[in-house]
C-alpha cells in the first residue's frame, strides 16, 4: 500500500484510538462541527489578520488603544463570517454569546502580552512603534510538506527572537499543560522545519490564549520522538487497512457529560464486536 500523507492531528488520532483513525482517515466518515473547532478557527483567523494592520498612524501614545480596537473589530468580523457554520450547531443564543465573550477575553489577554512585547522592543532597541510592530510580526500559517516523511502540517507562527527561531501554535484550551499530544505536534513541526531549513528551530511552544506563551527547547530527543511516531504510523497503515487491525481504545473520550466521539454511533464502543471476514464495513 502506498504511504499515506499524515499530519500531526492524524497521528495523534491514531495514538488516541486506532479505530477513530480508521473511521476518520481511511473510511473518511464525516466529522461533526463543534463550537470548540469553529471558535478555534475564528481565533486563529483573527490573530493571523491582526498583523496585517496599517500601522502608519500608530504613535507611542495611541498604539495600545489601536491594537485593542483592531483585535476587537477583527473578532467581530470573523464571528460574523462564521455565522453560517455557527448557525448549523445546536447552540442556544445565550451559549453562543458566552463563547463569543470568552473568545474576546482570550484575544484581549493575547493583546496585553503582545503590547508588553512591543513596549519592551521599543525600549530595548529604541525603535519607533512601526518598527517594533514589524519586528514582532511572525511568518504566519506556513505549510510544511515533507515527501521523505510523508507528513504535512500548518504552523501558526514562526518568530525570529534575536538569534533564535521560535515556532508557535495558538490554543484555546482550558489547560496550561504540554500534554503528550501537544508535545508530539510540536516535535513534528520541529522536524519539518529542520528538513526544510537545514536547522532545527531553537524553541517550540504554545500560546495558550487563556494564559500565556509556554516554550519548549528543541533537542535531539524531541526530534527523535517525531521520527519514531511518524515511522510507527507509516509501518502500520502501509501494511493493513483491515478494520480488525484498528482496535478501539475505549476511554471516557468516547462519551462524556456534554458530548461524544464523532463516530460513537457507528463504533458502539461498549458493545461486543461481531467477528468479520475481512469486510471493511461489516464492523461499523
Ligand atoms: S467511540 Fe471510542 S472506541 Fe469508538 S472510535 Fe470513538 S474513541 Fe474510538
Amino acid at each position: 500500500m502506498p504511504k499515506r500523507v499524515e499530519s500531526p492531528s492524524s497521528i495523534n488520532t491514531f495514538k488516541q484510538c486506532a479505530r477513530k483513525y480508521y473511521y476518520q482517515y481511511l473510511l473518511k466518515l464525516p466529522t461533526l462541527p463543534n463550537i470548540h473547532q469553529i471558535r478555534g478557527n475564528i481565533a486563529h483567523e483573527t490573530l493571523e489578520q491582526f498583523y496585517e494592520a496599517d500601522v502608519s498612524s500608530f504613535t507611542s501614545e495611541n498604539y495600545m488603544g489601536k491594537c485593542r480596537e483592531r483585535i476587537q473589530s477583527l473578532l467581530l468580523q470573523s464571528w460574523k463570517k462564521f455565522q453560517p457554520k455557527l448557525r448549523g450547531l445546536p447552540l442556544p443564543p445565550d451559549q453562543e454569546r458566552f463563547y463569543f465573550e470568552e473568545t474576546m477575553l482570550m484575544l484581549m489577554n493575547w493583546t496585553t502580552h503582545f503590547l508588553q512585547d512591543i513596549q519592551k522592543v521599543m525600549q530595548e532597541k529604541n525603535l519607533p512603534v512601526q518598527e517594533a510592530f514589524k519586528l514582532l510580526t511572525p511568518i504566519r500559517e506556513q505549510e510544511f510538506k515533507s515527501e521523505a516523511y510523508s507528513v504535512r502540517g500548518f504552523v501558526d507562527a514562526i518568530r525570529q527572537v534575536g538569534e533564535e527561531v521560535h515556532i508557535i501554535d495558538y490554543k484555546t484550551n482550558n489547560s496550561f499543560e504540554f500534554k503528550d499530544s501537544i508535545k508530539l505536534q510540536l516535535a513534528i513541526y520541529s522536524l519539518l522545519y529542520l528538513e526544510k531549513n537545514g536547522k532545527a528551530p531553537n524553541k517550540v511552544g504554545i500560546f495558550f490564549l487563556r494564559h500565556k506563551l509556554k516554550l519548549w527547547p528543541v533537542d535531539e530527543n524531541l526530534l527523535q520522538l517525531a521520527r519514531r511516531e511518524i515511522e510507527l504510523i507509516h509501518a502500520h497503515t502501509s501494511l493493513t487497512e483491515d478494520v480488525k487491525d484498528y482496535p478501539k481504545t475505549v476511554t471516557p473520550l468516547c462519551k462524556w457529560s456534554s458530548g461524544q466521539c464523532d463516530f460513537y454511533e457507528v463504533c458502539r464502543p461498549h458493545e461486543k464486536e461481531i467477528p468479520s471476514t475481512n469486510n471493511l464495513n461489516s464492523n461499523t
